[in-house]
């Protein structure tokens, strides 16, 4: 009896002598800002989870500040897309993130994969989305799918019902809110986009075609490939030629991506420059980025092409 009071007591001193961070969520880790934003979603009453890339900054090329190398070094979780667009973040996954669970969202199952466009001037329905495609191949920008979010958020949420098992609840109601959220929103934007369907636009950067083949439209040509390499004056000419031939219009340029480049291309090829955001560089990092920043696609496309 008073061995079991003594070991009640010892216990309960010793919980009391932890750190509180122990009693709130995991140290939690994202690479850009809509991967930040699913998993800030299914965190929501947990924690907030720390945002990588600075907005603003390109996801292909990109330096970590001293503050991520420390918030990588006390993650319990890293969510990323994977090596095909966060090059930069793979040495560091090893030597700063050891202890971490790491989470390839590119891995997950059952997402729409599409192989990267080739050349500055697509053919009508290149689209090839093809399961045993080559890893090298896959266009990265695979959250500007809606569909493949909702399947990001469940992983997203298995993964944190591991790593914080007594909120397993919380992270699964909150995945399941987000999906009903981003059905409504898909809905919302096949309407905004339906009266523009079929008119013709160009993109600086070739980031949009998970969006296009989801939502039924479809650029004619990037001036840049979707690997985050420098276009060449061969392929600025080329996309050039093709905006003159199909008349007005709109080239879209991305935040992250020097302007200049698309003024050139535009300039005298009759082009009018609009902006495309595929990160929510202009929106407040947080749960609402994801949705906003397709809304805002949406947005920016009905209103050029419109
Ligand atoms: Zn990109």
């Amino acid at each position: 009896m008073r061995r079991t009071a003594l070991t009640w007591a010892l216990a309960l001193a010793l919980l009391l002598a932890l750190p509180p961070r122990l009693f709130a969520g995991p140290e939690v880790v994202a690479s850009i800002a809509p991967v930040h934003s699913l998993v800030a979603r299914v965190m929501q009453g947990a924690g907030r989870p720390h945002l990588l890339l600075p907005p603003g900054a390109s996801p292909h090329h990109h330096a970590l500040r001293p503050s991520d190398a420390a918030a990588l070094e006390r993650a319990a979780l890293v969510f990323w897309v994977g090596p095909r667009l966060e090059r930069w973040l793979t040495r560091s996954l090893t030597t700063l993130a050891a202890g971490a669970r790491v989470v390839r969202l590119a891995d997950a199952p059952g997402l729409t994969r599409l192989a990267l466009r080739q050349g500055a001037v697509f053919a009508a329905h290149e689209h090839a989305s093809e399961p045993d495609h080559d890893e090298a191949e896959i266009d990265p920008h695979l959250w500007l799918d809606p569909d493949n979010a909702k399947l990001w958020l469940d992983a997203i949420a298995a993964a944190l019902a591991g790593a914080d098992p007594a909120r397993r609840a919380l992270y699964l109601a909150n995945a399941e809110a987000a999906r009903a959220e981003l059905d409504a929103l898909a809905a919302e934007i096949e309407v905004r986009l339906a009266p523009v369907r079929g008119r013709p636009f160009v993109v600086l950067h070739d980031s949009f075609q998970y969006f296009e083949r989801r939502f039924g439209i479809e650029a004619a040509g990037a001036v840049a490939p979707g690997d985050g390499r420098a276009p060449g004056p061969a392929r600025i000419a080329r996309i050039r030629d093709r905006i003159r031939a199909l008349g007005p219009v709109c080239l879209f340029r991305e935040p992250q991506l020097r302007s200049a480049l698309a003024a050139t291309v535009a300039a005298g090829a009759g082009a009018r420059i609009a902006l495309l955001d595929p990160l929510g560089a202009g929106l407040p990092p947080g749960p609402d980025l994801y949705p906003d920043l397709l809304r805002g696609l949406a947005d920016s496309l009905a209103d050029c092409l419109g």
